[in-house]
């Protein structure tokens, strides 16, 4: 690397030491670290997907549907499905490059200069760099020391700050900690009309990882009608298994999704990727054929972790955050040496495994006996 000059660039001053957001993308066997589905998409659908693209670069002179009601329509057919949501249509749901990129412009269209995001920490490390990036001031509020949210507390607290936006990623990232219902419910109530000038303050349930969720965790779109100022954001990068194709989306009141097509760029999703994403779609029952096993894996994970003596959050996430260790970057690094790649993240002591294939997974557990001799 040259020796840094001074370029006299005009950077943000409150841009001037930050660093580019991402965990390490390192070649080792055992990708543990970033939350993806460990399993590639099947031959029949990698097939499906290279004819729909083949099919889609005949017109790529043309730009792209801007408006992708058919992406939108087959998502609210697939959410309807999956979540028990009712009265879903095209005109509820919206979609972008990844969530981060639909969860960007919802704070576009209601942060700013002036107003306030908040969540409730620990929880997922982009959110203050949607607020440093759309200029909205970021208050992190807190959770109990299990993890979970006390409502009482997490309303008292929007009631005071009384934020524009306030995000709730349910399962949580990195605890895994899915918010009942009910909690859903009386958070939204209060939301009302904590918002800017007495408007509601817009309330986000990021279910990045909702399709690994534990039977009895109802998603919040099966609230979804009751609530105007209540969006609920979902990812093809997980259970989808297609975080390559930067698929993200959202679904909420059409009011709501009309604000969200103020701020975005002209034609933001590309030709590609609406056709990757409803070829996707088509076969979801393929894509999603290893998400009861990763369920599965991830159980008997934690299970495994705290017969080690370990304290294990518990999780509804295709993910485990677990503890407590004196250096956890030792023991990141001496996986890593292993050729397991796992996340330092979370609170202080902690460290954060994805679930793998059983192959990962037995990979994992024998690194880690290793590493800390238990
Ligand atoms: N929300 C949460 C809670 C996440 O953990 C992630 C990815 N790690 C995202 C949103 C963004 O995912 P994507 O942009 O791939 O949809």
């Amino acid at each position: 690397m040259p020796e840094r000059v001074d370029l006299r660039l005009p950077l943000r001053a409150d841009l001037v030491d930050e660093q580019p957001y991402g965990a390490p993308q390192l070649d080792v066997a055992h990708l543990l670290n970033v939350n993806e589905n460990p399993y590639a998409p099947p031959e029949a659908v990698v097939r499906d997907i290279a004819d729909s693209v083949a099919a889609a670069a005949t017109t790529l002179n043309r730009y792209p549907d801007r408006e992708f009601l058919d992406l939108r329509a087959d998502l609210a057919g697939y959410l309807a499905g999956e979540s028990a949501a009712e009265g879903l249509t095209a005109h509820h749901i919206w979609a972008a490059n990844g969530s981060n990129e639909v969860m960007l412009h919802l704070l576009q269209a209601f942060g700013g200069p002036g107003r306030t995001v908040m969540s409730f920490a620990p929880t997922y490390s982009m959110y203050p760099e949607y607020a440093r990036d759309s200029l909205t001031e970021w208050v992190a509020g807190t959770r109990r020391a299990d993890h979970t949210l006390d409502t009482g507390e997490v309303i008292a607290q929007i009631e005071k700050v009384r934020p524009a936006v306030v995000l709730l990623a349910s399962p949580n990232n990195p605890t895994g900690t899915a918010l009942p219902l009910a909690d859903t419910r009386a958070i939204a109530q209060a939301c009302a009309s904590t918002g800017p000038g007495g408007a509601a303050t817009v309330l986000v349930i990021d279910e990045a990882y909702a399709e690994f969720r534990r039977d009895g965790t109802p998603s919040a779109l099966t609230v979804l009608g009751e609530y105007p100022h209540l969006a609920v954001a979902r990812t093809m990068s997980k259970a989808f298994a297609l975080a390559g194709a930067r698929v993200g989306y959202l679904a909420a009141a059409p009011e709501l999704i009309d604000c969200l097509r103020i701020v975005r760029l002209p034609y933001h999703l590309s030709a590609v990727t609406q056709t990757v994403a409803r070829a996707a779609l088509r076969h979801t029952g393929a894509l999603q054929a290893q998400v009861a096993q990763l369920r599965e894996e991830r159980d008997a994970c934690v299970t495994w972790l705290r017969e080690q003596g370990f304290t294990v959050a518990d999780t509804d996430a295709n993910f485990a955050l677990f503890g407590t260790f004196d250096d956890r970057h030792a023991v990141w690094q001496g996986l890593l040496q292993k050729g397991v790649l796992i996340r330092e993240t979370g609170p202080e002591g902690y460290l954060r495994v994805s679930i793998g294939t059983a192959e990962d997974m037995a990979a994992f557990r024998g690194a880690l006996k290793e590493v800390t001799g238990r």
